[in-house]
């Protein structure tokens, strides 16, 4: 039988072994472990997409980190995630969110790794994007000169630029008109809606695998947090 000792034993070391890759590489924000308890609470990076997506279940509690409880499942050690909130300090409540696959409040993972992979898919399960709404035409884009389909930007319905160079402008943190410097607003998508948006638009786009690898494998954003992304686009390339 595992005594509640060497599930916190087992705590500490997946806690260091989680300290050391997300804070030092990934920046998250805040680390917590309990004394001598089996469980402890990690923060998302204060600049993170996640904080500021909206769950459909409760719409007005913005994630901000995961809880982690060790726990032996017929004597088998297991890890279980869960997503929270802080309400108060030092006081947690655990977020439902079926599209970030947390429907029932927590999932269980049987390695470190895995849980690791599961604290970078969370962080980076949004994109920043442009609004969604905006209207196409076709036309040569005002900043690289090709030929295509262009989005017509809010600020004038003549300052449109193709859905490349707007991309590579979103990502930016100051994500302005590059004719008139009027703000765009900018909403968060999950990166699967972000594929199947690019799959739908496969017949107004060309080259599109070459777009595809492209886009999303520029030096910019090729980062080892977009792996998750790129392991899923391979699988429909
Ligand atoms: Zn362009
Ligand atoms: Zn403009």
């Amino acid at each position: 039988m595992k005594q509640i000792f060497d599930l916190v034993l087992e705590a500490a070391d997946l806690y260091s072994f989680l300290l050391n890759v997300l804070m030092d590489v990934y920046k998250f924000s805040d680390f917590d472990i309990a004394d001598e308890e089996p469980f402890f609470a990690i923060e998302f990076a204060q600049n993170s997409c996640i904080r500021q997506y909206v769950c459909a279940e409760d719409p007005s509690m913005k994630i901000d980190g995961m809880n982690i409880n060790v726990v032996a499942e017929k004597d088998v050690i297991t890890y279980k995630t869960s997503l929270t909130t802080n309400i108060a300090p030092n006081y947690k409540v655990t977020i439902r969110c079926s599209s970030l696959g947390y429907k029932d409040g927590c999932k269980v993972f049987t390695s470190k790794q895995d849980v690791l992979d599961e604290c970078l898919r969370v962080e980076n399960i949004f994109v920043k994007s442009a609004p969604t709404d905006l209207v196409k035409t076709k036309g040569e884009c005002c900043i690289c000169n090709i030929e295509t389909t262009l989005l017509e930007w809010p600020c004038h319905h003549s300052h449109t630029i193709c859905e490349q160079c707007t991309n590579k402008i979103v990502k930016q943190t100051n994500c302005v008109c590059p004719l008139c410097r009027s703000v765009l607003p900018t909403t968060f998508l999950l990166k699967e809606d972000v594929a199947e948006k690019v799959v739908l638009d496969e017949d107004e786009c060309q080259d599109y695998d070459d777009y595809y690898i492209d886009y999303y494998c520029q030096d910019s954003c090729l980062d080892d947090e977009e792996d998750f992304f790129r392991k899923q686009l391979k699988l429909k390339i």
